[in-house]
């Protein structure tokens, strides 16, 4: 069945391998006949909802920017001496570090993201929301001073 649906397809569309760019007019196999990867017929929204995803880039982004100036500043060795910092201090610099490589595999990683399903893409945009909250409320509360 879906052998046939995926074949008529690609009849009478002119449809290409997503990976290689091979033609793929009325092909015989569930494969690519120049890549050898396995193809597959599905329905999908016209607009992905990316809502979390933005949710997500958002809240990453916030602290992400303190974060590349922490690294900048610790490649030039400009970075001042942390001394013992209680958990607070501790926890806005590591996640500001962390924010930005998470950042960037967020903002890589849109395509993947948009085909995950609505509880799968919230299960991972909430608990950026909520650590991004925390590193807010720490970075305003006195005595930090950003
Ligand atoms: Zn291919």
């Amino acid at each position: 069945m879906a052998m046939a649906m995926l074949r008529a397809y690609t009849g009478v569309s002119k449809v290409t391998c997503p990976r290689c760019g091979q033609a793929l007019g009325g092909v015989n196999e569930t494969a690519c006949e120049r890549c050898h990867q396995p193809l597959k017929l599905t329905v999908c929204l016209a607009e992905a909802d990316l809502t979390a995803w933005i949710a997500l880039i958002v809240s990453l982004c916030l602290p992400a920017g303190p974060g590349i100036i922490i690294l900048v500043l610790y490649v030039w060795g400009q970075l001042p001496p942390i001394g013992p910092a209680d958990i607070s201090v501790t926890y806005v610099f590591v996640y500001c570090v962390l924010a930005v490589p998470l950042l960037l595999v967020a903002l890589l990683g849109r395509r993947r993201f948009a085909r995950m399903d609505q509880a799968t893409r919230w299960h991972l945009a909430v608990p950026a929301i909520f650590a991004t909250g925390l590193f807010a409320l720490l970075s305003l509360a006195p005595g930090l001073g950003w």
